[in-house]
């Protein structure tokens, strides 16, 4: 006799980005594949995002427009900014360690309502930030797995920050080893990042501070954090960072590479979007347009902002730049932007946030001047985008070194920025054949990991077994 079929409680995974776009982004684009698995889910945002979202999107979240999905908030430890400062991307430094510092204690209220919650089926897994480690601190009784929304090489570079100071690389001596081509110490005895110089690293290791916030919050995170959590995901798929990805396994074997992840079905922007860049994307010819934006947290100085506007002038391509409104701290942007439009005219369009993804995949997009954000890098990839680089802080760095020496996708701004610069690489990103011939290749490969038969898709359902309640606790090291 047939044993009856008991039915399985329906998964719930608690999902906790870091508090910035290029991280809530890449947790939304999970979410939805964890509700098309038959997920209940639970996003965890701040307050501060959770408004900023409801007034980008023109509504408030509605708990019943998805069914299975929930939206709760806690608040990130930070002042509240004043009025006319309440769309602006906050500090990075102080939100890092406020988050790390204050969170768990409304994170613990928060599971403990969720436990109560009707109509709720009991958590049976936390997917977290590494950046939100607070979520390791405590035992809340279900596996954590880490998702790092940066490149497989930009986490490995970053866990081998002990090494790099217990080895006195970093903190430097004195600011003049900024300058005095240190910085160009080859570091070639990791294994995935034989070819990497000590500027390719994140840029807290440019520190001279023995008591550096970031530099000791990524320190810890790669000592304690990391060894807690029950696995580390990664938006990355296998052809592209596989040296890498093997060499992390051989430290934390419980790993899963899921990318390039595809777009979520709920906007996740902080900016209102700007949709009639398209219309004016429709109206240039096929792969003339260079596409320039710096993301999200990116700020730029009058002097920067000036060179670009005079480069991309001088270069004599179409380009759609987005300018947040925000991107430089003093306001000064718009005069410099609306000098640049009328020496242009129509050649050139200037946004304040659109919808990248729409935009690199624009048939008339050629290319992307970048500050090589894993999102926007992964997203180029996908488009089969050539980049011109010009990385602002943090693991964009790596990321810029494996664009331009092992993927070979992208020509480097070094330095400080210059007109002539930027003119020469603009040309050289829009007629360069090879570039775009090996990001052709890219984007058939991104997109090969994600099909039926692709490591993305199978790493993507060895996870998904792993987040449901079956599953035994297992921490990675
Ligand atoms: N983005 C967007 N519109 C813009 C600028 C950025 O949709 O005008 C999105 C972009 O598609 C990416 C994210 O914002 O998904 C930026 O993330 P990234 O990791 O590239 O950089 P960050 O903002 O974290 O520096």
């Amino acid at each position: 006799m047939a044993s009856p079929t008991v039915a399985e409680p329906q998964p719930h995974a608690v999902l906790v980005p870091f508090p910035m776009q290029g991280h809530i982004t890449p947790f939304l684009r999970l979410a939805t594949l964890l509700l098309a698995r038959g997920f209940h889910v639970t996003f965890v945002l701040t307050e501060y995002n959770a408004r900023r979202m409801e007034r980008a999107r023109g509504h408030r979240w509605d708990a019943a427009a998805i069914p299975s999905f929930r939206v709760e908030t806690i608040p990130d430890g930070l002042p509240e900014p004043p009025p006319d400062q309440r769309d602006e991307t906050q500090d990075v430094l102080a939100l890092c360690s406020s988050v790390r510092y204050t969170c768990l204690a409304p994170f613990r209220d928060l599971m403990a309502h969720l436990g109560r919650a009707p109509h709720t089926p009991p958590v049976t897994s936390i997917v977290s930030d590494s950046g939100m480690g607070f979520t390791v601190d405590e035992d809340f009784g279900v596996p954590v797995f880490f998702f790092v929304t940066h490149s497989a090489c930009g986490c490995w570079s970053y866990l081998q920050f002990p090494d790099l100071v217990a080895r006195g690389y970093t903190p430097l001596k004195d600011a003049s080893w900024l300058s005095n081509g240190y910085l160009d110490t080859p570091i070639d005895w990791i294994p995935g990042l034989e070819n990497l110089r000590l500027r390719d690293f994140p840029s807290f290791v440019r520190t001279t501070d023995p008591a550096d916030v970031l530099l000791n919050l990524n320190v810890r995170r790669a000592i304690v954090d990391v060894a807690r959590s029950a696995g580390l995901i990664f938006n990355t798929f296998a052809a592209l960072e596989d040296p890498v990805l093997a060499a992390i396994r051989s430290k934390y074997p419980n790993l899963y590479a899921i990318g390039p992840l595809a777009s979520s079905s709920v906007s996740s922007s902080l900016w209102k979007e700007d949709a009639e860049c398209l219309r004016w994307l429709d109206a240039q010819p096929s792969a003339s347009v260079l596409y320039v934006n710096f993301g999200s947290i990116t700020v730029v100085t009058t002097s920067q902002l000036a060179e670009f506007a005079c480069g991309l002038e001088r270069s004599g391509h179409r380009f759609l730049w987005a300018v947040r409104p925000d991107l430089m701290r003093d306001g000064g942007a718009a005069a410099i932007v609306g000098e640049l439009a009328a020496k242009v005219g129509d050649r050139g369009s200037v946004v304040g946030w659109c919808d990248q993804r729409r935009v690199l995949a624009h048939p008339a997009t050629a290319a992307f001047l970048s500050h090589c954000g894993w999102n926007s890098t992964l997203e180029s990839v996908v488009e089969g985008r050539p980049m011109i680089c010009w990385p602002f802080f943090a693991e964009q760095h790596t990321n810029c070194r494996f664009l331009c020496t092992t993927w070979r996708i992208g020509v480097e701004i070094s330095g400080e920025v210059t007109r002539e610069a930027v003119e020469r690489s603009v040309r050289e990103v829009m007629e360069d054949e090879d570039l775009r011939r090996r990001a052709a290749e890219w984007k058939r490969k991104a997109r090969e990991a994600v099909g039926p038969d692709g490591s993305s898709t199978a790493d993507l359902d060895r996870l998904v077994v792993d987040l449901k309640p079956t599953t035994k606790k297992r921490p990675l090291s």
